[in-house]
């Protein structure tokens, strides 16, 4: 057979590493602790010695599964999970970076994320933010004492597309670790190791899970980072194959230390989930795109913030990089509008944050998820108070249609 495609490589990901009593899913594994007939071989599962399960803040059977099917969507060589996105995240760049090391973030981040490196610039991790939509102003930030370049692949609330094979090819070039959240746009409709992306962030609460009934957070090494010069690595993780240093030390001390550890029935729930990603975002990109193009130059809605639609300064880029344009968008509304009453009047919109369910949902960001952060970093990311984002779902694309056009007449 040639290369299955995407789901039927993923569907049968859980069988090929030989299950339990041949059943299709990975049994949820709920046992914290693991135990072995000869005390010493515990004491070699401990030591690395050999393979094993040891305690569950590290190690899960459910997880491990789930871990090895993000691998493969990504294709990537290994995968840690965590409890959720913001855990991969946290984790993850504290392991890596120390006191006195600096990082260029792109400045269209997640509302979390950028409260997360502004607390690293309390403790002594310089981050320099930048628009990320064009590798110049990335490489002008570079410094002596950079380590990584952190990205996301589209932006939210504004969809800013980053251009994310040039700033791959720059890391290369520079011997930066480059760091891409592929939340948005998931390994179905990119995968950053295309662009020479060192570690990929995928918060699996949002599309890969799907349904808004787990939490969960992955970092996926793609092996094409040498780690064998990288300095802040402890010698007791750098053993064997250099690429996969990193993730050994994520997983064996970051995950240890700092235990926001993902639970076995919630990793079921998203590998579960994760089946149908395909299918989910086939449906939902095609109802973001429809409902983009209707509302962009409707009488009532000042701007659509949308890669599919052709007047989106990174339209071309969107579609030279990714399947889809995705399916979350961005509206202004106009002055005659109150946002709230709008996203009152929507019936199968549900108002709510989160993204990447099966429904619908719509939030007036200014006002909940980018409130903290205050007007003038908002103002610097591009968002006004009338700015209403949208996760679009995967209801019947007349239903949604109908339900915009009675709400922007109300
Ligand atoms: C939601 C989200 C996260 C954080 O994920 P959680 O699972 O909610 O912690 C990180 N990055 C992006 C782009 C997200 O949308």
């Amino acid at each position: 057979m040639d290369t299955p495609g995407f789901t039927s490589s993923i569907l049968h990901s859980d069988r090929r590493s030989g299950i339990e009593h041949g059943s299709i899913h990975k049994p949820v594994h709920t046992a914290v602790t693991f135990t072995y007939d000869d005390a010493r071989d515990l004491a070699d599962v401990f030591q690395g010695k050999k393979a094993g399960y040891s305690y569950g803040r590290q190690v899960n059977p459910t997880v491990n599964a789930l871990q090895d099917k993000i691998s493969l969507m990504e294709g990537g060589v290994a995968t840690a999970a965590f409890a959720t996105g913001m855990a991969a995240i946290g984790t993850t760049l504290f392991t890596l970076l120390r006191q006195g090391d600096h990082m260029v973030s792109s400045a269209f981040l997640f509302g979390n994320t950028n409260s997360l490196f502004n607390s690293f610039t309390t403790h002594g991790i310089e981050v320099t933010f930048v628009d990320a939509t064009d590798v110049a102003e990335v490489d002008k930030a570079i410094q002596p004492n950079t380590r990584l370049v952190f990205v996301e692949t589209i932006a939210n609330p504004r969809t800013q597309v980053t251009d994310l094979a040039r700033i791959g090819e720059l890391c290369e070039q520079r011997g930066l670790i480059y760091f891409v959240d592929n939340t948005l746009t998931t390994p179905y409709l990119f995968q950053p190791r295309s662009a020479k992306a060192s570690l990929v962030i995928n918060s699996l609460t949002k599309y890969i899970g799907g349904h808004a009934n787990a939490l969960g957070g992955s970092v996926t090494e793609t092996g094409l980072y040498d780690w064998g010069n990288y300095p802040n690595l402890y010698d007791n993780y750098k053993k064997g194959d250099t690429s996969k240093w990193a993730i050994t030390q994520i997983k064996k001390k970051g995950l240890r230390d700092f235990g926001a550890s993902l639970g076995p029935e919630a990793a079921h729930h998203i590998s579960v989930g994760s089946d149908t990603l395909a299918l989910r975002l086939e449906r939902a990109c095609s109802n973001a795109m429809q409902l983009s193009e209707y509302l962009n130059g409707h009488p009532k809605v000042k701007k659509v913030y949308y890669p599919g639609l052709p007047d989106h300064p990174e339209h071309n880029l969107a579609a030279e990089l990714f399947r889809h344009y995705g399916a979350i968008f961005s509206i202004e509304l106009d002055d005659s509008i109150d946002c709230f009453d709008f996203l009152n009047r929507l019936d199968l919109v549900v108002s709510t944050s989160n993204l990447g369910d099966t429904r619908t949902l719509g939030i007036p960001v200014a006002h909940s998820i980018y409130y903290e952060m205050g007007p003038e970093r908002r103002a610097s990311m591009g968002i006004v108070d009338s700015l209403v984002r949208f996760s679009v779902g995967i209801e019947e694309t007349e239903d949604l249609l109908e339900d915009f056009k009675q709400a922007l007449a109300g």
